[in-house]
């Protein structure tokens, strides 16, 4: 028994612990050296990730070690950009789709090793980020900006709900950067690490270099911004680090979950400042959107299990039902894939039920038919009594079925309950409307803006 062995062994059952993201992001790039003297010598590409290891999963390392019968009472990191390839036994690590090539991620370690960035995943790339209408501006800006060049716009501010891909785009946007332009000094980090790195600077007494390392990046990329509202030195330190960049006409992208003007606790002349380059957001995601990104992650999801099946209905039911966040809609297709890889099923309407009772729970819109009816008339310039109402003039009628359209999409009431609220109909008559209005979307660009906007009203 080697110690590589045990370490291969502690490995997999970290994944499944603490979960793979953060299993790739921080276990999956050390290597292991050596076990000599109660200490674990092990290469990581930056020291950062060694600390971060260190300080969040330092002790359950150890004690896996214990089982494993090693005493090992420290972990030792050193530096190593060829932590990476050497890392991981048993050739664990699959290749993922639109993965960078191994020359970019060279690059990108390297640079990684002077600058004090977060890991960038390799999942996280233009090929791999499907467009729509809610994303569209986000992604020009974020394209225009990975084409490097003459600074267009300064800084890049991306913001959006939870799950929408921000953090996807300016990795992207990192990736892309380091693979045209080996040697430039990209820096991504979340602003906790922002934080973090400045508190120790702090610390240490050392914030010259502090100040000097941030300042002599080419790109800077600063993630979740709204973390740092209300801690009033480091936005203090924010706001001069990025007002030296863009006084050097560098390039600065940052994130964040809400408008900057309305995020609480930010100092006004960051949050104005951050309004002057371009302001893009990414709105929370459309059915059609949801169904092209279901479609994308079902390629890979066929790859890896080739043998299971799954009943088209299922897609679009899910793209109906899950809610905005593209994570939580990843979950549900690679939840379902597992769930019928082990148990040997075809993916069908019931096993979905059954597998994702929980999500379709959070999910579930607590939207009445009465809030659906009551929106629609006021966004028409109706009452509610029109709705219910016999008249089938086009101003009514088309309401009337853009109303119908959302209850049954938007709530689980079945057609006739539909058919009743609306003055009594027959439930043929609401599945005369829903396919009406599924026609008019595909035709009429008015149709489609009011239902987005009265579906986005209404979730809200
Ligand atoms: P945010 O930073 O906005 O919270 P992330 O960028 O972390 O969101 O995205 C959450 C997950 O959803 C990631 O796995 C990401 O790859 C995926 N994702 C989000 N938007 C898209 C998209 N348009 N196309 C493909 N995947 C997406
Ligand atoms: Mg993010």
């Amino acid at each position: 028994m080697s110690d590589t062995d045990a370490w291969g062994r502690i490995c997999t059952d970290m994944k499944s612990t603490i979960g793979k993201e953060a299993y790739q992001s921080w276990i999956d790039p050390l290597a292991l050296h050596k076990i000599e003297q109660g200490i674990a010598h092990f290469a990581a590409p930056t020291s950062f990730i060694g600390r971060w290891v260190d300080r969040n999963y330092g002790e359950r390392i150890r004690s896996s070690f214990a089982r494993e019968g090693y005493s090992v009472t420290r972990l030792d990191f050193s530096v190593s950009p060829a932590a990476r390839k050497a890392a991981t036994p048993a050739g664990q690590r699959s290749a993922p789709l639109n993965a960078p090539s191994a020359k970019t991620t060279a690059i990108a370690h390297a640079a990684e090793e002077e600058l004090p960035g977060s890991p960038l995943d390799p999942r996280f790339t233009f090929d791999s980020f499907v467009v729509g209408k809610p994303n569209e501006l986000a992604h020009a800006a974020a394209r225009r900006v990975a084409e490097g060049g003459e600074v267009a716009f300064n800084p890049l501010v991306l913001y959006g709900g939870v799950g929408l891909g921000k953090t996807h785009l300016m990795h992207a946007i990192a990736w892309k950067l380091q693979q045209d332009n080996p040697g430039f000094r990209v820096l991504y980090l979340s602003a906790e690490q922002f934080m973090y790195r400045f508190v120790q600077a702090l610390r240490f007494r050392d914030t010259i270099s502090f100040k000097q390392m941030f300042r002599s990046v080419d790109v800077l990329m600063v993630d979740d911004v709204q973390f740092i509202a209300g801690k009033d030195s480091t936005q203090e330190e924010f706001f001069h680090t990025f007002n030296a960049l863009i006084d050097q006409n560098k390039q600065v992208i940052i994130s964040a979950d809400r408008a900057p003007g309305e995020i609480d606790g930010m100092e006004d002349r960051i949050k104005s400042r951050l309004q002057w380059g371009l302001v893009a957001d990414i709105h929370p995601t459309d059915y059609e959107l949801r169904l092209g990104i279901l479609q994308a992650k079902l390629d890979a999801q066929r790859a890896q299990h080739p043998n299971v099946t799954i009943d088209p209905k299922v897609i679009d039911f899910l793209a109906h039902r899950i809610s905005s966040n593209v994570r939580v809609l990843e979950g549900a297709l690679t939840r379902l894939y597992a769930f019928a890889s082990l148990v040997g099923r075809h993916i069908d309407l019931d096993m979905t039920h059954e597998c994702l009772t929980d999500l379709l729970r959070a999910s579930e819109r607590k939207v009445t038919i009465e809030e659906i009816m009551r929106k629609v008339a006021e966004y028409y310039h109706l009452r509610m009594n029109d709705l219910m109402s016999a008249r089938r003039a086009r101003v009514v009628a088309r309401p009337r079925q853009v109303a119908m359209y959302l209850a049954k999409t938007l709530t689980s009431k079945s057609l006739p309950e539909i058919g009743r609220k609306f003055g009594g109909r027959d439930h043929t008559t609401v599945i005369h409307a829903v396919k009406r209005v599924e026609e008019l979307k595909q035709t009429d660009s008015q149709i489609a803006d009011d239902v987005e906007l009265l579906r986005r009203m209404l979730e809200a």
